[in-house]
């Protein structure tokens, strides 16, 4: 059985209210365009729905930010959450990505804490201060802290601590950077393993101790520790970075990590629609769980708000198969665009009672069949909305789209309407 389903999100990307400006398709590390209630409206709406159908938790990376209302704002959601029966989760980066407080005039953004001590910043080969860029789509640089340095590792505990003890989120999903390591001689001479754009020597480190603070605040913590990898062995020498399989380093360094936490996972490469390499390799036992994380229907990767229905049911069978017992998804968008309402429920359903199997003629026709106006319906609605690979068929699919629309009133019609208004898009960029 699936036992933990989680949204993740980044603040700047979350919209749940249909029609808004100034938010992002996709990204991470951008700035927040809007008002502290802005940001409790939309992570509000977003909770509640997770309430009323079934999934657990919302991941939140930038919960704590000056200008969405810093800790106040936090707070306010975490009693929406506490009303909705879903756990609020902090996305933490540990030794990158901000800290405990992303962003603003705190002693616990990880930012202020290396301004106030540049000789505990990570440092690359050469020397220099190590400051991530990427380009694109996170415009706001990484910093890196020295994972080495004692006095980094005492700074994100008591920043842990803080954490539980002044917003009372229901746990945390942490992080310990995959944006290159530091590579100072006491990192260097620390790390049993090589590195990629990541170290396991670096999760192995911090994720105990982490854990252990954050259980210290609040004993039942969801606690959640990402490995940006795939449990499938790597046994070709490599080290791969995000999304990339296991070298047999890694189990020396998973002995390591706290047993009350969940692992999360990457299926991206391992899963449809992407599917590279073959999936063999089961969760590891003796943790509170395994989570699967995929990057689907976002931009990251792939096309945002895309109906991936289809590919979820094959990665909660494979997640199910192999033993692991929680799914995670982006959840950065209002149901209101139907792609996104249809993979939340879908995420709901796939691994429960009503469906332990993950069976998608299961899901369309419990499901999805009475909002879309029937059965056979529901399974067209998929079949039209994969077309936006087939540029051929997109107009012949919108036009079916809209006729479906026209003979349907209510949310059924809205939600063929936006099935047309998607495939449009596409045909639009297709004919140039
Ligand atoms: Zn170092």
């Amino acid at each position: 059985m699936i036992n933990l389903r989680l949204l993740w999100t980044w603040d700047h990307c979350t919209q749940w209210t249909a029609a808004r400006a100034g938010v992002h398709d996709y990204g991470a590390s951008n700035e927040f365009s809007g008002t502290a209630e802005d940001f409790v409206r939309e992570y509000s709406l977003l909770l509640r729905w997770c309430g009323r159908h079934g999934i657990d938790g919302v991941v939140v990376w930038g919960l704590l930010r000056d200008g969405h209302g810093g800790v106040e704002a936090a707070r306010r959601l975490c009693e929406v959450a506490d009303q909705a029966g879903v756990k609020l989760l902090a996305g933490v980066g540990l030794n990158a990505y901000g800290g405990v407080y992303y962003e603003g005039d705190s002693e616990w953004s990880l930012n202020n804490h290396l301004r106030k001590h540049p000789e505990l910043h990570a440092v690359r080969a050469n020397g220099q201060r190590h400051i991530c860029h990427v380009p694109g789509n996170s415009p706001q640089p990484f910093h890196h802290a020295c994972p080495s340095r004692p006095e980094n590792l005492a700074y994100c505990l008591d920043s842990l601590r803080w954490l539980m003890e002044t917003v009372s989120v229901h746990g945390v999903q942490v992080e310990s950077g995959d944006t290159h390591v530091c590579e100072c001689r006491l990192c260097r001479e620390r790390r049993q393993h090589p590195v990629s754009a990541l170290s396991w020597d670096d999760m192995a480190l911090f994720y105990g101790p982490a854990a252990e603070a954050v259980g210290s605040v609040r004993p039942d913590a969801t606690v959640v520790l990402e490995t940006y990898s795939h449990p499938e062995p790597v046994t070709d020498g490599t080290v791969p970075g995000f999304g990339g399989g296991s070298p047999p380093s890694v189990a020396q360094c998973l002995a390591q990590f706290p047993r009350r936490a969940y692992v999360q996972w990457v299926a991206d490469h391992f899963c449809a629609p992407r599917r590279s390499a073959p999936w063999t390799a089961r969760a590891p036992a003796g943790f509170a769980g395994n989570i699967m994380r995929a990057h689907l229907a976002t931009w990251w990767m792939g096309r945002g708000d895309e109906v991936a229905v289809d590919w979820l049911a094959q990665l909660a069978q494979q997640s199910l198969a192999h033993g692991f017992n929680g799914l995670s998804i982006f959840g950065e968008k209002s149901p209101f665009r139907t792609g996104c309402e249809l993979n939340y429920l879908a995420l709901a359903d796939y691994g429960s009672a009503a469906n332990p199997g993950a069976d998608l003629e299961s899901f369309l026709t419990r499901v999805a069949a009475p909002l879309l106006g029937g059965p056979e319906r529901a399974a067209e609605f998929l079949r039209l909305a994969r077309l936006i690979g087939a540029p051929e068929e997109l107009e012949r699919a919108a036009a079916q789209a809209r006729r479906h629309a026209a003979q349907l009133d209510g949310r059924p019609a809205g939600r063929w309407t936006w099935l047309a208004w998607y495939l449009s898009r596409w045909l639009y960029d297709a004919q140039g």
